[in-house]
């Protein structure tokens, strides 16, 4: 799977290879998303650049894809089919007519394979169950596949290159399960990743959850929209706020982010995630901003505030923010802590 093949995930994209090409790449990471949204592929596709051995930069300014794997290199090429034999993936099982005991992943590796390549190397947990024929069973990933997982993180790899382990719909890891892989999480094996891929983070364990680096994935249906002159207006009003940390006007600021809905709140800590990046990319790597925030001078100024000593406090502080609100926390509170954290990574450019 290349990068360019997933529809509405550039951004997503972006960052995957951005990690992998500044070296950062963590052995535990979890893509969190919507299946619909592409997760399971972006995994795919992130594995596949890291293993190509003519990884392809483009000069896009425009915003767009800014590399991809080559898709023609013999690593490549079995990505593309699945076949490459240092891939292995782990997703929710159940007995069937012809496997009725004792059945792991491993006994329906082949048929995951083919479900995924009939499917663009993406897919619903529902069709894959139709795909399987156990509609009307509870699929989990159970004991027997922890077993099998240890197991192949503690072999070399084949291809002498990463070894990559994909956990399709963690959620549905039993406790047994889970509590095994979070040894591997705890004393991870060399030149190995563990992917998993999830669409409710809620039911992970939170030890599990804090040992992975974590890749959300936006909801491709509901992406803020780059030209909502509101959200803009809120950003620029906001962004000048924190720089002066003007009390009585953030809290009144505040309080009216408090006002809005939550699907809002949160499409709106979307916008605003999605906005600091593209400033980080006009300071840091001369790209045009793809959003125009309305005002000229915020547009050329406020960028040289983001820069490479920053953007992970900041990244991280809108994913917190998002998810306390997502789990219903106070909004007035979410939206001040979240003030203070990034006024005080302003400051730290
Ligand atoms: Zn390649």
């Amino acid at each position: 799977m290349q990068f360019k093949d997933i529809k509405g995930q550039t951004i997503t994209a972006n960052h995957l290879t951005e990690i992998i090409d500044s070296g950062r790449v963590s052995h535990a990471q979890m893509f969190l998303g919507d299946t619909a949204s592409g997760s399971l592929a972006l995994a795919i596709a992130y594995a596949q650049y890291l293993n190509c051995q003519n990884r392809q930069h483009y000069d896009k300014k425009d915003g767009g894809l800014r590399a991809d794997s080559c898709g023609e290199c013999p690593s490549c090429k079995k990505f593309q089919q699945l076949s490459f034999s240092d891939l292995h993936f782990f997703f929710p099982n159940a007995a069937t007519p012809s496997v009725t005991k004792n059945y792991s992943s491993t006994d329906f590796r082949n048929e995951f394979r083919e479900f995924l390549n009939n499917n663009h190397q993406q897919g619903t947990l529902d069709s894959w169950y139709e795909f399987l024929g156990i509609e009307n069973k509870q699929g989990m990933i159970r004991e027997r596949d922890a077993d099998e997982l240890v197991h192949i993180m503690s072999l070399k790899s084949y291809e002498g290159s990463y070894k990559i382990v994909i956990i399709w719909m963690a959620e549905k890891m039993n406790d047994t399960m889970a509590n095994k892989i979070l040894k591997s999480l705890e004393e991870p094996y060399p030149n190995t990743l563990l992917l998993l891929v999830t669409e409710n983070r809620d039911k992970m364990l939170s030890t599990i959850i804090s040992r992975t680096q974590l890749v959300r994935v936006p909801d491709i249906t509901s992406m803020p929209s780059s030209d909502n002159p509101d959200f803009a207006n809120l950003y620029v009003i906001w962004m000048r706020q924190l720089f002066k940390l003007n009390m009585q006007s953030l809290s009144e600021w505040v309080d009216s982010m408090h006002a809005k809905g939550r699907e809002q709140q949160k499409m709106f800590i979307l916008y605003a995630q999605e906005a600091t990046r593209e400033c980080m990319l006009r300071n840091l790597a001369g790209l045009p901003l793809k959003l125009d925030f309305g005002d000229a001078k915020f547009n050329t100024s406020f960028p040289t505030m983001i820069t490479e000593n920053n953007i992970e406090k900041l990244n991280d502080a809108f994913n917190d923010a998002f998810y306390a609100i997502e789990r219903n926390a106070y909004a007035k509170i979410t939206f001040m802590e979240l003030s203070f954290r990034i006024s005080k990574a302003l400051k730290k450019r």
